[in-house]
């Protein structure tokens, strides 16, 4: 039977047999190429006990892989020391983090994970040269964990040493040479266990992976990966002192990234067939809008509209880059504004459920990275600065639902400028930096300033209700379209809603029954099925088929839209902005809402699973967007359009100018473009005229900009 101390022999017949070509030219561009990747059905294929020993004995393999890949190298001329990256392990090496337990310690496993978190990198030694201090002979030591510095015991004679021990009568001392040692950099990562594996309502289960050499440093938070490696064990320490206790760790020793979008959605040919039919129907629209929420009341006007906004939100927008390096955004955003009781978090929890990559956070939520990301001292134990991923990086590529979110923190509202319009976080801090993407639409839901709408007197100005937002105007122009939700007393509705509520009670199975095993649980009955109904007897689409509709959609139809589609939207953008009042308004119907309606009008060409945008569809974003900013203007509020204080273009400048001098000199000389925002939003200065001023001050030399986003005084 084949061994492991025969897994040098098979590696050099391999490498020789199969690959002694690749391996030259690597030799040759070593160190800048330092992997030398394989995929391990190419292995299997030459030898199936061989690739068995391979998934067995992972750690002591593939180091005498290393070592005669070295050899090798060595033998055509070249000190080399290439790494062997094994990728595609079979599906009977997969498990689940959860499911990582000593049966699986030192052998290859893959899990498919997220990264959460990652530590700075720091050098370790890798291969230690030491001197003995007595003869001054050198001895060489790997050093194969980064626990403990394993050190000579004795300067053995046979290797030209002296023969004396480091310890007992006569004994002699050894000294590390660091500069000759070879060093590698570490990292930690966290991994967490992809969201849509784990049932709702339990934790995902989370491990600490130690990744080395180039693969420290290959990773940020938010990332999808198939991870490859060794889980391992260490003592658990409590106190200083040793436990019985193990901790289990996973050795990185190849990495794969999954971030394609919504892959793991999986949809059969007929259920693409049943998609592209239901898609044909007359009433699809009025179809979708049932289908979000069925429990809350769709009877209101206002709540249909709301309603119809989530499935375009579902849908989003085409995301495009250009040839000069920049992006815009696809994702639209929507902020729900109301009143305590107006159902916002349910429908936040239901549209953070069904969505693909969906998530439900709140703002004040309880993780150090809230909603954006953190930089934290000691996550690991190490005293090492890590990155963690907040909850809008975690959601890249989805949804994230953020109830509470007025309640954030100052740090993430400071970040969420970047996070929601250039869809990405940069965070440099105590030696770790990062940029993260973080392309998810953004479902918020925010209370008024004092937790419920005050009614308007227009003889107090602390009532108008652009006072009563706890939010300020740039964060809140982020959003394509903001509802308001006033809870006023009407008695017809109130009887309506009060009856549904009650019917979709009735429709509902006790917990305890379910818990005790007399009844299923209702979304299991829902697996596998198109349609259900809901308690006016309509059918709605089900949780599980909305989300393969959404993906199918979303990852096959990218509309482009013509100059029929622009004329319309382009009408209705300079219309508005014609009718707006010069004097005090003018400050927010920018550039923003073109891009916004076409994005509504994307979106539903999507919904009719077109590659291209009618005009129907431009009208009808142009409707969604006159009734969100109709509502808010009924409530005498706009938002997006409002900064509620009248300013004069002339002296904008001027303004901006003196925010400049004074944040120069309060930090130091340095600020940033978001900086400027905040100061110039209190003054009514939106940011398209920042940016235009900021330009204006730049060119005269005043400022520059050492970085994107952030100026310097000169
Ligand atoms: P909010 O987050 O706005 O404070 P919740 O989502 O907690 O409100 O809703 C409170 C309760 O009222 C929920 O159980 C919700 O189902 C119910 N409710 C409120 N409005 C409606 C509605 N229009 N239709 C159905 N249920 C509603
Ligand atoms: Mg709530």
């Amino acid at each position: 039977m084949l061994q492991v101390h025969d897994s040098a022999a098979r590696w050099r017949s391999y490498f020789e047999e199969t690959c002694a070509n690749k391996i030259s030219t690597l030799a040759a561009s070593w160190p800048k190429q330092i992997s030398f990747a394989i995929d391990f059905a190419e292995i299997q294929a030459w030898d199936v006990p061989f690739a068995e020993l391979i998934l067995n004995h992972p750690r002591v393999t593939i180091r005498n892989a290393d070592s005669v890949l070295a050899g090798m190298c060595q033998e055509s001329g070249y000190d080399a020391q290439p790494r062997l990256r094994i990728v595609g392990l079979p599906p009977d090496a997969m498990h689940r983090l959860r499911d990582i337990s000593s049966d699986e310690v030192e052998t290859f496993t893959t899990s498919e994970v997220i990264v959460t978190k990652v530590s700075e990198l720091k050098p370790r030694i890798y291969n230690a040269i030491f001197t003995c201090s007595t003869c001054g002979n050198t001895v060489e030591i790997s050093q194969p964990n980064e626990l403990e510095l394993v050190e000579p015991s004795e300067c053995d004679e046979n290797a030209g040493g002296c023969g004396r021990s480091t310890s007992g009568r006569g004994s002699t001392r050894f000294e590390l040479r660091h500069s000759e040692s070879t060093m590698i950099d570490n990292q930690w990562i966290e991994v967490q266990e992809l969201p849509e594996n784990v049932k709702p309502g339990s934790q995902p289960v989370r491990l600490s992976v130690l990744a080395e050499a180039e693969l420290a440093g290959k990773h940020v938070p938010g990332e999808r990966i198939r991870i490859n490696g060794i889980p391992y064990v260490r003592t658990l320490k409590r106190g200083g002192a040793k436990t019985p206790m193990f901790d289990v760790y996973i050795s990185m020793h190849s990495s794969e990234r999954k971030n394609i979008p919504l892959e793991e959605i999986e949809i059969s040919p007929t259920e693409i067939a049943d998609i592209e039919k239901i898609s044909q129907r007359e009433d699809l629209v009025e179809l979708f809008i049932r289908s979000i929420a069925p429990s809350i009341i769709v009877g209101e006007e206002k709540m249909n509209w709301i309603k119809k906004s989530l499935v375009l939100q579902l849908l989003g927008g085409v995301a495009r880059k250009y040839g000069d390096g920049t992006r815009t955004r696809g994702d639209i955003h929507i902020l729900l504004l109301g009143d305590p009781g107006v159902a916002k978090s349910q429908i936040l929890s239901f549209m953070g459920r069904i969505s693909p990559r969906g998530r439900f956070t709140t703002g004040g939520g309880t993780s150090a990275a809230g909603l954006t990301a953190a930089a934290v001292r000691d996550a690991f134990n190490d005293g090492r600065f890590s990155l963690e991923a907040g909850a809008l990086v975690l959601a890249d590529l989805g949804l994230c639902a953020v109830d509470e979110f007025d309640k954030m923190t100052a740090d993430d509202r400071g970040a969420m400028h970047e996070a929601m319009e250039q869809q990405r976080i940069n965070i440099n801090k105590g030696g770790v930096s990062a940029t993260m993407p973080t392309r998810c639409a953004v479902l918020a839901a925010a209370n008024p300033r004092d937790g419920r709408f005050k009614d308007v007197d227009w003889g107090d100005p602390s009532t108008y209700l652009h006072k009563q937002i706890d939010l300020p105007p740039p964060l809140i122009s982020r959003f394509d379209m903001v509802w308001m939700i006033q809870d006023s007393v009407d008695s017809t509705r109130d009887r309506r809603i009060g009856e549904h509520i009650i019917r979709v009670k009735r429709t509902g199975v006790p917990e305890h029954l379910i818990e005790s095993g007399h009844s299923v649980e209702p979304d299991q009955l829902l697996k596998e099925q198109m349609f259900t109904t809901d308690v006016d007897g309509n059918d709605v689409l089900t949780a599980d088929f909305l989300q393969k509709y959404v993906a199918h959609a979303k990852r096959t139809y990218h509309p482009v839209s013509d100059d029929k589609v622009m004329d319309i939207l382009v009408g209705h953008y300079t219309e508005k902005r014609k009718k707006m009042d010069d004097e005090v308004n003018s400050v927010s119907l920018t550039a923003r809402t073109i891009e916004a309606t076409l994005r509504m009008a994307e979106a539903r060409a999507r919904l009719f699973l077109r590659d291209y945008v009618t005009e129907d569809d431009a009208k009808q974003a142009i409707a969604m967007d006159g009734i969100w900013r109709h509502l808010a203007n009924d409530s005498n509020i706009n938002p997006a359009d409002h900064t509620g204080v009248p300013r004069r273009a002339q002296s904008a400048e001027r303004s901006i100018q003196s925010i400049v001098r004074n944040l120069g000199r309060e930090l130091n000389g340095e600020f940033t473009t978001i900086d400027v925002y905040n100061v110039a939003a209190e003054q009514g200065f939106d940011e398209d005229t920042v940016d235009r001023m900021l330009r204006n001050i730049q060119n005269r030399g005043d400022i520059y900009a050492p970085s994107v986003g952030v100026w310097r005084i000169s």
